[in-house]
């Protein structure tokens, strides 16, 4: 019997002062007897909402069951059929938009926790040196996966349950994707989580070969061709930043977020034990509103940076998770809504000194079905700040595409695959960012498990 008596069980948290200044994990998660409550809330729907919202259709009432029956390794079991990165999910997924906010408690209150259950499964098993991998014997064919993000990863992880000899092709010196390079240590542990995470699929076998990059170090022909390999999967994500050319871009102190984050999280520029250099200044201005934005506001925060994030919207507009948005607010960054930028002013020894922004109303839904911004004439003000972070989106690399010939992209750069991940090129599949542009780690995992399949029952014709 479900115990609706109670409210959701709160999650601990770091106190706002104290982890504004650090880059330790903000959530602290469940312990057992949190956990067990929260799960005991659950109706167990006969059709759960929760299920069908979520990508990769993880069997959500099953898994919590067993976890208000204080069966972790049963949950983490469960979980394991349809996630191979369940510690990472639960804590970087939109939940809100995805499993929860498809939950039937919502009509009443406030929905399962689904999100901090899963990850609290995920952390037990760690602990508890739990690995839910089982393998099929070999079959002796060889694929190869180009980038080791969530896609590929997801990819290489079930062909390599399958029987599959897998290599990752990836291009840094770590694997992980975004989850290495972008999403913050205060969000997304690295060691602790990740790489632990990515240790568990390489005891399945899969290669994962660093510093490689595809279309310059080898290309796909090659793969296919002298290397040996069956089929290769396409993960390479969308890591282009963009810009908004406006005056002044190149000034010091701009930096696009991915570099920025780049510098902070795969090259650990904020420990001092680091030798990478990173600049946040006194002041810095964040423009843009997704996940990305606030990644790297929070991180110039806790560089020491007074931190504004200018957006040319409203807050009911703003893309990134509200939990993220959430939690910059109460870490003290503040927002400029309906502004957006025409220039950055630099002064005589060219560094940035000021952002001009225009002032914006909102105007009729554009195709995103979001109300347009809509400058207003003369509204021009400055905002003092010596570094300029932009977090306008990403578009793929056009590398792979320009070194393998066949391969048809889109207008964007993206590469042009079926639902399946099939592209213009025989036993050449793709999905993830690098297929649907930037988007979220269930989705390319979702498109990486697809294409798992569809390479499967090619190869196995
Ligand atoms: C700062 C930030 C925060 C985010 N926050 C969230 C969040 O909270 N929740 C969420 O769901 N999503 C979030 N996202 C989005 C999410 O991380 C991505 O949608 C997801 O990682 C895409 O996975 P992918 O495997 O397609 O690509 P990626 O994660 O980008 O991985 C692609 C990999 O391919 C490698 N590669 C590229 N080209 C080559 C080549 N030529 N040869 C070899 N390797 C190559 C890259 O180095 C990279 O490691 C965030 C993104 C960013 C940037
Ligand atoms: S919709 Fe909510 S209550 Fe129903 S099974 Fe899913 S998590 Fe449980």
């Amino acid at each position: 019997m479900a115990n609706t008596k109670i409210d959701r069980v709160p999650v601990r948290e770091q106190d706002p002062k104290v982890r504004a200044t650090n880059f330790d994990e903000v959530c602290y998660g469940y312990n057992k007897e949190e956990a067990m409550l929260e799960a005991s809330r659950c109706l167990n729907c006969r059709r759960p909402g929760c299920m069908l919202a979520c990508p990769v259709s993880v069997k959500i009432p099953a898994f919590i069951e067993k976890v208000a029956a204080g069966d972790f390794e049963g949950a983490g079991r469960i979980i394991a059929m349809d996630s191979s990165l369940p510690a990472i999910c639960g804590r970087v997924c939109p939940q809100e938009s995805q499993c929860e906010g498809s939950c039937v408690l919502n009509l009443k209150g406030q929905p399962v926790a689904i999100g901090k259950l899963e990850r609290f499964v995920a952390d037990w098993s760690r602990e508890n040196g739990i690995s839910y991998n089982d393998k099929e014997a070999s079959n002796g064919m060889k694929v190869a996966v180009v980038g080791s993000g969530p896609a590929g990863l997801a990819c290489a992880s079930d062909l390599a349950k399958w029987g599959y000899d897998v290599t990752i092709f990836e291009s840094l010196h770590k694997p992980g994707g975004v989850l290495q390079y972008g999403i913050p240590e205060f969000r997304l542990p690295k060691d602790k989580v990740v790489g632990s995470e990515i240790s568990k699929l390489k005891e399945l076998g899969i290669k994962i070969e660093t510093n490689v990059i595809v279309g310059r170090t080898i290309t796909i022909e090659q793969l296919m061709g002298e290397e040996g390999f069956s089929a290769v999967f396409i993960g390479s994500g969308a890591g282009l930043p963009k810009f908004m050319n406006i005056p002044g871009e190149s000034l010091n102190g701009v930096f696009s977020a991915n570099e920025f984050l780049t510098r902070n999280n795969l090259m650990k520029a904020y420990s001092a034990e680091s030798d990478t250099p990173i600049y946040a200044g006194h002041k810095a201005v964040v423009v843009g509103g997704g996940n990305v934005a606030m990644d790297a506001a929070r991180t110039a925060l806790r560089l020491g940076a007074e931190v504004t994030i200018v957006y040319r919207r409203t807050e009911q507009e703003l893309p990134a998770r509200a939990e993220e948005v959430h939690h910059a607010k109460e870490e003290g960054i503040a927002f400029r809504m309906l502004s957006n930028p025409v220039e950055i002013l630099g002064d005589e020894k060219g560094w940035v000194r000021a952002i001009r922004c225009q002032e914006m109303e909102l105007g009729v839904p554009d195709a995103s079905g979001r109300r347009s911004p809509v400058a207003v004439e003369g509204s021009y003000f400055d905002i003092e700040t010596d570094v300029v972070i932009m977090s306008l989106g990403t578009s793929p690399n056009p590398l792979i595409a320009g070194t393998t010939p066949g391969l048809e992209v889109d207008r964007r750069g993206c590469i042009v695959a079926s639902a399946d991940g099939a592209t213009s090129k025989e036993y050449v599949y793709a999905g993830g960012d690098a297929v649907t542009g930037a988007a979220t780690v269930i989705l390319a995992m979702g498109a990486g498990r697809k294409a798992a399949r569809a390479i499967d029952e090619k190869l196995k014709k």
